[in-house]
């Protein structure tokens, strides 16, 4: 009797070797919950983080309590050394890089009349090129047969007054993206993107008046907030093999909103 295909799929993650996973900006939010699922899910990860050690150094501690393998790295990916550090630790660690999750990002609520070069440039330098150096980097040091996601924002799509230059940055991700997966071929490497919405992250609540959120909080249909664990389900699908023949997609994981 044939073996059903199911059994051969089965067979194959058994005997894959243990994959290893950057997280940028893991130390809180979205990252963190990043870092813990593939981590559950059996990967070995780079908790990166900037400024936050303590709280980077208490995910890898869940994560080790669950019985899991991580390490934290510090490294602004804006600088295009520090990310290139990430990658060094990843390989001297754990011998290869299988998956980037370029998910560091930073937002500050501001009209464009009253924005000026400082934000501009912190936007800019972390959203965008932090995400054109960490794939810069994969491009020449990902395994074959690797996993990216990038990030972007549902902003984008609802041109939210007062996130003029935050959506620009994550614009610019989405058509970056769309130019590197082609720049990929034969590497058999799969790049997508998520843009999350309407998440309870602490950078979801910074710089909005209670009044604010309760409002926000029926936008959905689903008249809720998303948690960052369901970014996390979004992520963990995409890196696996389930989502091997997803490339070149960007997938709104918001409720509805838009
Ligand atoms: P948080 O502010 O909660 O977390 C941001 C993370 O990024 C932190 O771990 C922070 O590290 C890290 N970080 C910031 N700057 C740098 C840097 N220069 N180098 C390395 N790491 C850095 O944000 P979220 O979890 O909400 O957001 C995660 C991603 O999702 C972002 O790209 C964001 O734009 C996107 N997003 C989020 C939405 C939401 O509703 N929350 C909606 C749409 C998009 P540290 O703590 O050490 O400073």
């Amino acid at each position: 009797m044939p073996v059903p295909s199911f059994v051969k799929k089965v067979r194959i993650m058994e005997n894959s070797k243990i994959k290893t996973a950057i997280v940028t900006g893991a130390s809180r939010g979205i990252g963190k919950a990043i870092a813990i699922k593939l981590a559950a899910n059996g990967y070995q990860v780079i908790v990166n983080y900037a400024n936050r050690a303590h709280e980077a150094q208490q995910v890898v501690a869940l994560i080790e309590q669950a019985g899991g393998r991580a390490i934290i790295v510090q490294a602004d990916v804006s600088k295009f050394q520090e990310f290139e550090k990430l990658f060094n630790i990843a390989e001297k660690t754990y011998g290869s890089v299988d998956v980037l999750i370029n998910n560091a990002g930073v937002s500050k609520l501001s009209s464009i009349a009253d924005s000026d070069d400082e934000l501009f440039d912190h936007l800019f330098n972390i959203n965008v090129r932090g995400t054109v150096n960490g794939l810069n980097l994969a491009a020449k040091r990902l395994s074959q047969g690797g996993r990216i996601v990038n990030f972007s924002s549902t902003a984008v799509a609802t041109s939210t007054p007062g996130m003029g230059l935050y959506v620009g940055t994550k614009a610019a991700v989405e058509a970056i993206t769309k130019v590197f997966v082609k720049e990929l071929r034969g590497r058999q490497i799969t790049v997508n993107m998520i843009a999350p919405g309407l998440i309870k992250s602490e950078m979801f609540f910074e710089g909005k008046s209670t009044e604010q959120i309760a409002q926000m909080e029926k936008l959905s249909p689903l008249e809720r907030f998303g948690e960052v664990g369901e970014i996390a389900d979004a992520v963990a699908y995409l890196v696996s093999k389930d989502a091997a023949w997803v490339n070149g997609q960007l997938i709104r994981v918001n409720g509805g909103v838009a």
